[in-house]
């Protein structure tokens, strides 16, 4: 295999983010994430499309999936450009992963496992540097800079109504499309509960058996 093409499924806070970033940087491949993309297109207008809301961000900050048409586009757009990718935040329905089989062929596909309640104390304690990016955690993780301490904030849909939200949307949606991958032989599933170079260890171990 030259450049894999890896799917990482898992809840939101599950971790695919930090493990995306590993697998970018070892593997030599574009992070694709919808997440980062919708969140960096928030304002966008896309009242000419006639659903619900007019920009993406009033799906996001209520914890509700983003509209199909906007968020194929997106990935579309995106594993065109590159050889190989990890995608992140993407299929998070079945008409997702429909599409998905229609435009690429995929190498690998990870699903990182997390209990409910590991996933909303993650959520709810994450924290941002606006500057960098970089997520931090309010018990398990603060940057030691106090200058980086004091910018962090926090995403507005990981305060605990919106987490608990997202979580419910993640099972009602996503959830069957981890059943999908599992029924078609491909899903590897990873304990997501530990740190996160433990993790690493058996995610760099399952693509490397792939390739
Ligand atoms: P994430 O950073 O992956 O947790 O995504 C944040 C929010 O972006 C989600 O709660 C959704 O509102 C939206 N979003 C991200 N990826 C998708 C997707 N594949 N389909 C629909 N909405 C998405």
């Amino acid at each position: 295999m030259s450049e894999p093409k890896i799917l990482i499924l898992g809840a939101p806070g599950a971790g695919k983010g930090t493990q995306s970033d590993r697998i970018a940087e070892t593997f030599d491949v574009e992070h694709v994430t919808t997440g980062d993309a919708l969140r960096a297109n928030k304002e966008m207008d896309i009242g000419y499309l006639d659903l619900k809301y007019d920009t993406p961000g009033e799906y996001m900050d209520r914890g509700e999936l983003v509209p199909d048409e906007v968020v194929n586009e997106i990935v579309k757009t995106a594993l065109d450009d590159a050889d190989g990718y990890v995608l992140d935040g993407y299929p998070r329905n079945l008409d997702q992963a429909e599409y998905l089989d229609e435009i690429t062929d995929l190498d690998v596909v990870l699903y990182l496992e997390v209990s409910e309640e590991e996933l909303l104390q993650r959520l709810t304690g994450r924290r941002v540097d606006p500057e960098t990016g970089e997520n931090y955690h309010v018990e398990f993780d603060m940057p030691d800079d106090e200058d980086v301490r004091e910018r962090l904030v926090q995403r507005e849909d990981d305060t605990e109504d919106v987490a608990r939200e997202r979580i419910r949307v993640y099972e009602d949606n996503t959830a069957p499309v981890v059943e999908r991958y599992e029924e078609s032989g491909e899903l590897v599933r990873i304990d997501g509960e530990r740190p996160p170079d433990g993790v690493w260890e058996d995610v760099r171990a399952t693509i490397e058996e792939a390739s």
